[in-house]
C-alpha cells in the first residue's frame, strides 16, 4: 500500500494497524474507537453499528465506524465472546503539545483468553497453551489471568492434551507458530476456535514465577503462555501466581465425553449449570469457593489419604450445624480476594473495591474463631495456618471512606485523620462552603434585595442571581454581568470571584492529595498480593468443605469408605440429581455389589426402566466420594478409580445429534484402550445404532473383550435380550435387571434393581396393556414362539459361526465351493464378512485335516 497518498493520521494508522493484522484495532480519536477499512466493514455488521466514510486523500472514501469511548467495553466485550480479539491504541501524548499527529500507540490487546471480566463471576477464564515436545508428548499449561493461578504439566498424548484443554473449557489457546493445521483443526472441533500462534519460542525471564517447575520441559508451555500474556498485557502482571506442577494421573482422570455424559458441570440438554452435579453440590457462598468447587468436581482425588482428609473434614462440619452456619454467614461478607488482587495488580481497583478488601480481611479472624470451634485438628490446623492480614485491614480501615465511591476522579474517599494535608484542604473547601453561605447574607442586606443568591455552574463558576423584577433596586458597580437568563441576570464580584479561587484551589488541590494518597495505599498493597492470595485458597476450600457438609447433610448422604479388597457395596444408593429434581421420596434407591468375581453386570429391562440412571448413579457416587464428598446411600464402600468411561449407545446420544455409529465406536475404541482393571466403565446400549445382528455381536464382542482383557468394574445396558446367555460363559459377568410390574391393568415401572435377566415377552405384555387389538396380541405371541423355535434350530449354526465352532457334519470340498459362489458379498456387513469368513476358513482347515 502506498502509504503517501493518505493523510499522515491515517499513515499513522496504517503502520500501527500492520502490528495486530489479527485484531481488531480500535484507534482513539478524540472521544471515540474508530475502525476503519475491513475492520470497519467486518465491525459494523458484527456490532450492528453504522458505517460511515471518511475522506482519504484524494482518493476514494475509506470505511469508518466508531464506538463511544465511554461504552467501549460493551462492545469489546461482544467482539470477544465471539472469538476475536481486540487492540486497542490511544493518544499517548495531550492533544494540546502535540507537534503534528498526536502520538499513539497500543496499550493493551484484548483477547478472548486474557479478557478480564467482572469482579463477582463464579467462572474461572482458562487460557491455555501447548508445546509439542518429542513424538505425542506435549508441555501444557493454563492460566486464569483475573486471579493469576496458573498450571503446567507434561502429558504423554495428544488425546491427553486435548482432554486437558477441553477440561479446563480454555478460552483461547497459545501455540507455537510450528504447530500443525491438523491439530489446530482438533481444537476447533472441540469449540475451541481463539488459536494465537507465538512466533518465538523460548524460556520466559522471570523464573521465580516457574520455580515450582521440575526440570526444562515442563516450562516450555508456561513460557509461552507468560511471553504471550507479558506482550499482549502490556500492563503490570504482579498477581500472577507461582506455577504449579500437576499430574493428570493423579486425578480421576474423565475424559471430557464421560465428563458431559455423566453432566458433572453441565447438563445435557442446554450446557447450562442447572441439574448438573455441580448445580447440587453447590452450596458455596463465596465466588472462589464456587471456582474451586467446580475444579474439585472436574478433578476427584485418587490419592487415598488426600480423599479421607477431606472426607474427615466434611464430616466435622457436617456434624457442627451451628458453627457451620455461622461460618456461612461469615463468609457472606467476604468478597473474591482472587479476582481483587488482581486488580491491585492490574491498577484498575477502585475505592470502593478496596473498602470490600478490607470488609473481607476483617472477617478473618472470626471465620478462625469459628473453625476452632470444632473439635477437629484438621480444621484447627487450617485456622491457625490462616494469615488474615490484619495489618493490611488495619491499613484500609484508617485510610478509606467506607463510603467511597468507585471511581478516584472526584476525590471523597480518603478518611478524616489520615493525612494532615489532606485535612487542612478538606477544611477549606468546607469553609469555603460556609464563606459563600455569610457573603450571600452580606450582599442581600448590601442590595436590599432579599431572593438574591449564590450560586455555582462548571462554566461559569459562582454568580450572584438576580432576578429581572428585582434588577431596578441594583445599583452597584462592584456587580459585572456575566450571563442573561429568561427572568434573571447572573453576575460576579470581585470578592466572589477571590473565593472561588480559595475554594477551588482547595479542592483541586484535595483531590489531587487522595489520588495521591491512593496510589501509595495500592502500592502497600499490592506487595501484599501473595499473602491475599494464599489466604484467598484457603478460605475458598473451607467454603467447598462446608459446602460438601451441608449438602450431605440436607440429603442425608453418607460418609464412604474405600476397599482394600477393591470391592464396591453401594446400599440403597440414589442418583443425586434426579433425586433432587423428582423429590426425595419417590425416588427408589437402589444397591449395587460388584468385585473381583462379580466385575460385570449386564443390564436388562424395558425402556424407560431405570437402566441408565442405574448406571449413571454407580459412577456419580464413585466420583463424589472421590472429591470427597459423601455420597447418596446408606452405606458405600468403594474402590478408589483410576478413569471412568462412559459411552452412550448413538440412539441415546441425543446432545450431540451426531448419530453417527463411526462416533460410538471411536469412544468404544477410547475406553477400551485406556481402561485399566481399576477402571469403571459404563456401556449403555452400546451398537444400538447399527442393524440388530451387527449390534448384537458387536456387544457381545464388546463383553468379551473387557470380560477377558481388561477386567475393568463394568456396568452395561443392553435391549439385546439374547446376551443373557452370556453369564453362563463368562463367569465373572453377572446378569441384573430393572423390575417393572403390572398394576391394575397399568405397566408401573418400579425401578427396582433385581438379580438375574429381564423377563423377554415384555414387549407383547405392554402391547396388550395398552389394549391393542386381541387378534394382533395372538398373532404376536404366535411369531414369538415361532421365531425363538427358529431361533433354537438356528442357534447351533448362529454360536458357531460367532463364537465356537463345533460343528460335527462332513465337509466336503464342493459344497464349500458352491457357498463361497452363493454368498451375497455386496448385501453384507462387514461383521457378516467377517463372520463367514471365520466359518469359510474353520472348514478349509477341517478340509484340510481330513485330506491328510
Ligand atoms: P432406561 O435407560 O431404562 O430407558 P432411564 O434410566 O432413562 O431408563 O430412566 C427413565 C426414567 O425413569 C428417568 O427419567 C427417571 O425419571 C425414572 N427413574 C429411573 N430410575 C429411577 C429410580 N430409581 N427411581 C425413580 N425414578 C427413576
Ligand atoms: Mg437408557
Amino acid at each position: 500500500m502506498v502509504l503517501t497518498k493518505y493523510t499522515p493520521m491515517m499513515q499513522q494508522y496504517l503502520r500501527i494497524k500492520a502490528e495486530v493484522p489479527d485484531a481488531f484495532l480500535f484507534f482513539r480519536l478524540g472521544d471515540f474507537y474508530e475502525m476503519f477499512f475491513d475492520d470497519a466493514l467486518k465491525a459494523s455488521k458484527e456490532l450492528e453499528i453504522t458505517l460511515t466514510a471518511r475522506g482519504g486523500n484524494k482518493e476514494d472514501k475509506i470505511p469508518m465506524c466508531g464506538v463511544p469511548y465511554h461504552s467501549a467495553a460493551a462492545y469489546i466485550e461482544k467482539l470477544i465472546d465471539k472469538g476475536y480479539k481486540v487492540a486497542l491504541c490511544e493518544q499517548t501524548e495531550d492533544p494540546k503539545h502535540a507537534k503534528g499527529v498526536v502520538k499513539r500507540e497500543i496499550v493493551q490487546m484484548i483477547t478472548p483468553g486474557t479478557a478480564v471480566t467482572t469482579v463477582n463471576d463464579r467462572e474461572n477464564h482458562f487460557l491455555g497453551s501447548a508445546v509439542q515436545l518429542n513424538g505425542e508428548r506435549y508441555s501444557i499449561a493454563y492460566l486464569d489471568l483475573s486471579t493469576g493461578e496458573s498450571k503446567a504439566s507434561v502429558v504423554e498424548s495428544e488425546d491427553l492434551l486435548l482432554q486437558e484443554m477441553s477440561l479446563i473449557k480454555a478460552k483461547e489457546i497459545i501455540l507455537p507458530a510450528s504447530v500443525s493445521e491438523k491439530l489446530i483443526g482438533k481444537f476447533r472441533d472441540r469449540g475451541i476456535t481463539s488459536i494465537s500462534k507465538v512466533e518465538q519460542e523460548e524460556l520466559f525471564f522471570d523464573e521465580t514465577l516457574l520455580s515450582l517447575l521440575e526440570g526444562e520441559e515442563v516450562k516450555r508451555g508456561i513460557s509461552l503462555l507468560l511471553h504471550y500474556t507479558t506482550d499482549t498485557q502490556k500492563r503490570a502482571l504482579d498477581h500472577l501466581q507461582q506455577t504449579e506442577q500437576y499430574e493428570v494421573s493423579a486425578y480421576l482422570q474423565i475424559d471430557p465425553n464421560s465428563k458431559r455424559n455423566l453432566e458433572l458441570t453441565e447438563n445435557n440438554r442446554s450446557g447450562a449449570k442447572k441439574g448438573s452435579l455441580v448445580w447440587l453440590l453447590d452450596e458455596t457462598v463465596t465466588a472462589m469457593g464456587s471456582r474451586q468447587l467446580k475444579s474439585w468436581v472436574e478433578r476427584p482425588l485418587i490419592n487415598q489419604s488426600d480423599i479421607k482428609e477431606r472426607l474427615g473434614l466434611v464430616e466435622s462440619l457436617k456434624n457442627h450445624f451451628f458453627e457451620r452456619e455461622s461460618l456461612r454467614e461469615l463468609l457472606q461478607n467476604v468478597y473474591d480476594l482472587e479476582r481483587l488482587a488482581g486488580r491491585v495488580a492490574f491498577g484498575s481497583i477502585s475505592p470502593r473495591d478496596l473498602v470490600q478488601l478490607k470488609k473481607s480481611l476483617q472477617q478473618v479472624p472470626f471465620i478462625k474463631e469459628q473453625l476452632k470451634e470444632i473439635p477437629d485438628n484438621g480444621l484447627i490446623k487450617r485456622a491457625d495456618e490462616m494469615d488474615a492480614c490484619i495489618d493490611l485491614a488495619d491499613l484500609l480501615d484508617a485510610a478509606i471512606d467506607d463510603q467511597a465511591p468507585i471511581t478516584i476522579k472526584d476525590g471523597n474517599f480518603i478518611k478524616d485523620g489520615y493525612s494532615e494535608e489532606l485535612d487542612q484542604y478538606k477544611d477549606a473547601s468546607r469553609n469555603g462552603k460556609k464563606w459563600i453561605a455569610e457573603l450571600e447574607q452580606k450582599e442581600r442586606s448590601i442590595t436590599g434585595i432579599k431572593s438574591l443568591k449564590i450560586g455555582y455552574n462548571r462554566i461559569f463558576g459562582y454568580y450572584i442571581e438576580i432576578t429581572k423584577a428585582n434588577l431596578t433596586s441594583l445599583n452597584d458597580d462592584r456587580y459585572e454581568r456575566r450571563q442573561t437568563l429568561a427572568n434573571a441576570e447572573r453576575y460576579i464580584t470581585p470578592e466572589l470571584k477571590e473565593k472561588e479561587t480559595l475554594i477551588l484551589e482547595a479542592e483541586e488541590k484535595s483531590v489531587e492529595l487522595e489520588q495521591q494518597i491512593f496510589q501509595v495505599v495500592r502500592e502497600h498493597v499490592k506487595q501484599e498480593i501473595p499473602r491475599i492470595q494464599q489466604l484467598a485458597k484457603e478460605i475458598s476450600e473451607i467454603d467447598v468443605l462446608q459446602s460438601f457438609a451441608f449438602v450431605s447433610e440436607k440429603r442425608h448422604y453418607v460418609k464412604p469408605v474405600f476397599s482394600k479388597t477393591k470391592q464396591l457395596d453401594i446400599q440403597e444408593g440414589r442418583h443425586p440429581v434426579i433425586e433432587k429434581v423428582m423429590n426425595m421420596n419417590e425416588y427408589v434407591p437402589n444397591s449395587c455389589k460388584m468385585d473381583k468375581e462379580r466385575s460385570m453386570l449386564l443390564i436388562t429391562g424395558p425402556n424407560m426402566s431405570g437402566k441408565s440412571t442405574f448406571m449413571r448413579q454407580i459412577a456419580l457416587i464413585s466420583v463424589m466420594a472421590q472429591m470427597g464428598c459423601f455420597v447418596p446411600a446408606d452405606y458405600a464402600e468403594l474402590p478408589v478409580f483410576d478413569r471412568i468411561f462412559t459411552r452412550i449407545g448413538a440412539a441415546d446420544d441425543l446432545v450431540s445429534g451426531q448419530s453417527t455409529f463411526m462416533v460410538e465406536m471411536l469412544e468404544a475404541k477410547h475406553a477400551l484402550e485406556h481402561a485399566t482393571d481399576n477402571s469403571l466403565i459404563l456401556f449403555d446400549e452400546i451398537g444400538r445404532g447399527t442393524s440388530t445382528y451387527d449390534g448384537m455381536s458387536l456387544a457381545q464382542a464388546i463383553i468379551e473383550y473387557v470380560h477377558d482383557s481388561i477386567k475393568a468394574k463394568t456396568l452395561f445396558s443392553t435391549h439385546y435380550h439374547e446376551l443373557v446367555e452370556l453369564s453362563s460363559k463368562l463367569k465373572r459377568l453377572k446378569n441384573i435387571h430393572v423390575a417393572a410390574a403390572e398394576q391394575d391393568g397399568k405397566v408401573v415401572f418400579l425401578h427396582k434393581v433385581k438379580e438375574g435377566p429381564a423377563d423377554k415377552s415384555y414387549g407383547i405384555h405392554v402391547a396388550e396393556l395398552a389394549e391393542l387389538p386381541p387378534s394382533l396380541i395372538n398373532r404376536a405371541n404366535e411369531l414369538l414362539t415361532l421365531f425363538e423355535a427358529e431361533k433354537e434350530a438356528g442357534e447351533s449354526r448362529e454360536q458357531m459361526t460367532l463364537f465356537d465352532i463345533t460343528e460335527k457334519t462332513a465337509v466336503d470340498e464342493s459344497a464349500v465351493l458352491k457357498e463361497i459362489q452363493e454368498l451375497n458379498v455386496l448385501e453384507m456387513t462387514p461383521m457378516e464378512a467377517m463372520n463367514e469368513l471365520y466359518k469359510l476358513q474353520k472348514k478349509a482347515g477341517k478340509l484340510l485335516a481330513e485330506s491328510k
